[in-house]
């Protein structure tokens, strides 16, 4: 979110790629119902794992009888079992800075909401609250800025090597992914050099209309075109770990899901490679901010949208976020959910310096869900989940087009699930309630029955024993 650089230098890929001519058409879907062996043929596609097109896509937003929906609900869900087992990575967010040029009308931070308090934590403030969150077990963060000259990529830079170099007891950040607001090659390769796992970037809505009356044109962020191809220009920047998402409540929901899978299929013709991951927070009360609700999605359409990204992009992981009450992350965690923050708090020093409750006048928005990471933890063993903190492959180098390669045949069982079973072993040692000990410890016995008798299987052993006996940490494949 930094003003740097040659700010209008584009990707060799630029172009506008949502055809505003085409994607109603798309929706209205000729006026006719879908039929069940059309429906079935799109569910299979997604079913072999390959991607859908946007008209696939389309046949499954407008499946609206109730037992069509039953159907994609049922292979949502068994996608995401074939993909990505049972596992579920967990990471925490870490607001940085809330100054900010733009004037998004449905953001606290925006620059007129004089309510809102601004602060950028120091250098000091920042290895407090990453202690606090390592002491809370966490191995995972993304930093969140607002668009502020101060905000260089330098300083971003600068703010991800102070976290690597933090180390309170067992506790280490292993990875740090960023949102942040679109930047120019230099810049990108200027953060990447500091080793960040993911640049996100939502495009907040994919209607160029309700773009441009939600982010007014005299701003940085009114620029359309610079956000759309900001992801291209890092994956350019060797950022191959590029993050997309959409504001649900902006525009028709199913309008923003076909710009979400236009987007993917966008990088990967041009790249060879889909986004790393997906987002799709809903709008959320914010202070100082009225919303305009005639697009808000109820939480049977939530659940619609998120089973749909599950089937047209299987390969993308999708990150559920505390926006969400925990009942609803609970139901739709299994649509195709594969990475959750737990424990968060998004005050600037909210993980020191907040009690129990939300203090609204320094949150971009209000939380639906601020249980502690324990909890949330002890309730996704309960419901047979493996959390995960893995961090393995963008430090093995397996990330972009190079992780696809692995993320096909057999990949879970070899890598996967080992590393969360150790990840999971040293939270379990290090920070878990006795509760959440318990659990955990039961279904570890639970998932190393379910693995083959290998060389594999008795390596992770080792490990698990090398954790809990001699204080060995961070081993994985
Ligand atoms: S959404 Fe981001 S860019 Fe827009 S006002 Fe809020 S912090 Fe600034």
């Amino acid at each position: 979110m930094a003003i740097i650089g040659n700010e209008n230098k584009l990707s060799e890929s630029a172009r506008d790629f949502i055809d505003e001519a085409d994607l109603p058409g798309l929706l209205a879907g000729n006026g006719s119902t879908v039929d069940d062996a059309r429906l079935d043929d799109v569910i299979a596609k997604s079913m072999a794992k390959d991607p859908l097109s946007l008209e696939e896509t389309a046949v499954l937003l407008a499946a609206d009888s109730p037992g069509q929906v039953d159907r994609i609900y049922d292979a949502a869900r068994q996608l995401k079992r074939d993909v990505y087992g049972n596992r579920i990575v967990l990471f925490a967010p870490l607001y940085i800075g809330n100054d900010c040029t733009n004037d998004c009308t449905y953001c606290a931070f925006r620059r007129s909401n004089k309510e809102v308090i601004r602060r950028t934590l120091s250098m000091d403030d920042i290895r407090s609250q990453v202690e606090a969150l390592e002491n809370h077990g966490h191995k995972r963060l993304i930093l969140v800025f607002g668009e502020h000259p101060r905000y260089t990529p330098d300083y971003i830079a600068e703010c991800v090597r102070q976290i690597y170099a933090v180390r309170v007891g067992q506790g280490e950040i292993r990875r740090v992914n960023i949102n942040a607001a679109p930047m120019d090659h230099a810049g990108y390769a200027a953060v990447k050099a500091a080793g960040i796992g993911t640049y996100q970037i939502f495009q907040e809505t994919y209607h160029r209309e309700t773009y441009g009356k939600v982010h007014p044109s005299n701003t940085r962020k009114g620029d359309y075109m610079w956000r759309l191809d900001g992801v291209a220009r890092a994956i350019e920047a060797d950022c191959d770990d590029v993050g997309i998402g959409a504001l649900f409540g902006l525009y028709d929901w199913r309008y923003e899901v076909l710009g979400l899978v236009a987007h993917g299929l966008h990088l990967y013709k041009h790249y060879n490679v889909g986004p790393h991951t997906i987002s799709f927070p809903r709008l959320r009360p914010a202070h100082g901010v009225s919303l305009d609700e005639s697009y808000m999605v109820d939480d049977e359409n939530f659940k619609r949208l998120v089973a749909t990204l599950r089937l047209a992009v299987p390969y993308t992981g999708m990150i559920l976020t505390a926006r969400e009450p925990p009942e609803l992350r609970r139901e739709i965690m299994a649509f195709g959910v594969s990475q959750i923050d737990a424990g968060s708090r998004i005050e600037l020093g909210g993980y020191t310096e907040v009690g129990d409750a939300q203090v609204v006048d320094r949150e971009q928005f209000e939380l639906g869900d601020i249980r502690s990471l324990d909890e949330v933890m002890r309730e996704l063993l309960v419901d047979g989940y493996t959390p995960s903190f893995c961090t393995a492959c963008y430090r093995l180098g397996r990330t972009g087009e190079n992780f696809m390669e692995f993320a096909i045949p057999g990949f879970i069982q070899q890598m996967c699930t080992p590393n969360a079973l150790t990840t999971l072993c040293e939270y379990l040692v290090d920070y878990a309630s006795e509760e959440t000990r318990a659990a955990g410890e039961k279904l570890i016995e639970e998932e190393l029955d379910k693995l083959p008798d290998n060389k594999r299987k008795a390596e992770l052993m080792d490990r698990l024993r090398r954790i809990r006996e001699n204080d060995e940490r961070d081993l994985y494949f």
